[in-house]
């Protein structure tokens, strides 16, 4: 590499990432992303009790509007690197998601993955895909392959993967799918308590 290219190349990892978050833009990132809306930090920082750093959209929301799955920026406004694409922030859903995670069914599904051929190549299939989408708002080089939840080979966070299925729409995440449906998930109501 010459001085030049490592010149550009350090340049480009300290600069933030600035896109402009057209409609369209948004819909290739996820079916069901949707823009910032005037209160949304707020709500997010009140839901998660800690302002969202690199807060970009929502990637989903509940049926009452509030954000469900939070869209954060792969560089951090100090200019780290922050792989996890979608996450979740309805209290509610965490608690839903945690209580599946108790059950410890992390373990179980990675067996699965391990065992069953077309669940591997899905869940890679959702590994590459979310790297894709993350990629449209810029190449983050130190993060370059990985993703989040312990794609492509393991589950490790269901909280990860369900924000991704949430976000992305059925069929795109296998393992979130099917979480979603262990917990009976309904999309279409309001599960805020308040
Ligand atoms: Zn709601």
């Amino acid at each position: 590499m010459s001085t030049q290219e490592k010149k550009t190349e350090n340049s480009k990892k300290n600069e933030e990432i600035k896109v402009e978050l057209t409609d369209e833009l948004l819909s290739r990132i996820a079916i069901n992303a949707s823009p910032l809306r005037e209160d949304d930090v707020e709500l997010v920082k009140k839901q998660l009790g800690r302002k969202p750093r690199g807060l970009i959209a929502i990637g989903a929301r509940c049926a009452c509007g509030k954000p469900a799955v939070t869209i954060t920026s792969p560089r951090l406004p100090d200019g780290s690197p922050f792989p996890t694409f979608f996450y979740l922030c309805l209290p509610e859903l965490i608690v839903e998601v945690s209580r599946l995670e108790v059950k410890n069914i992390m373990k179980e599904m990675t067996k699965e993955i391990a065992a069953d051929e077309n669940l591997r190549e899905a869940h890679q299939k959702a590994h590459d895909s979310y790297i894709q989408r993350r990629n449209l708002l810029g190449e983050v080089p130190e993060i370059a392959n990985i993703s989040a939840g312990g794609m492509p080979t393991h589950v490790k966070c269901l909280h990860s993967l369900v924000g991704y299925s949430l976000a992305a729409g059925k069929g795109v995440c296998p393992i979130g799918d099917k979480a979603l449906e262990m917990m009976n998930w309904d999309t279409s109501v309001c599960h805020c308590e308040d």
